[in-house]
């Protein structure tokens, strides 16, 4: 993909400052309600594609955390996330070397070069242990 010249670039460009103005990890639709407040006439699949490409040009990250839904991410720096599975919130955890100590864990089994990483792990969050 020519990421420097696709079309629509204000578009593209508000979708993804009301993207990074939330720490929620929205999915497309989410933010096709956030979007709409700025550009009334934008349709969900503007915000969509422009999505797409947002993170095939690396500026987002489209995540699949196993919920059948594809959720987006403005923080692209590595890191991981914890899923409650009670109500559904995504929590980011800052990167530790996870890639890099299994890469050196299979060296035994050959080699294998990590170039990108996607972790996440579900549990239960602080607010949903405390209710009973
Ligand atoms: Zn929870
Ligand atoms: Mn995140």
């Amino acid at each position: 993909m020519d990421c420097e010249n696709t079309r629509n670039t204000y578009q593209r460009k508000v979708v993804l400052e009301e993207l990074k103005k939330t720490t929620a990890h929205p999915t497309a639709d989410e933010l096709y309600e956030a979007v709409r407040k700025r550009l009334p006439n934008i349709s969900l699949g503007t915000v969509y594609r422009n999505l797409e490409i947002l993170s095939a040009c690396g500026q987002a990250l489209k995540l699949d955390l196993g919920e059948g839904k594809k959720r987006f991410d403005a923080t692209t720096k590595p890191h991981y996330h914890l899923r409650c599975i009670k109500c559904g919130k995504v929590i980011d955890v800052p990167y530790v070397p996870l890639d890099k100590e299994i890469e050196n864990h299979v060296k035994g089994m050959g080699n294998f070069k990590i170039t990108s990483v996607q972790v996440h792990f579900e549990g239960i969050c602080e607010e949903c242990l405390k209710k009973k």
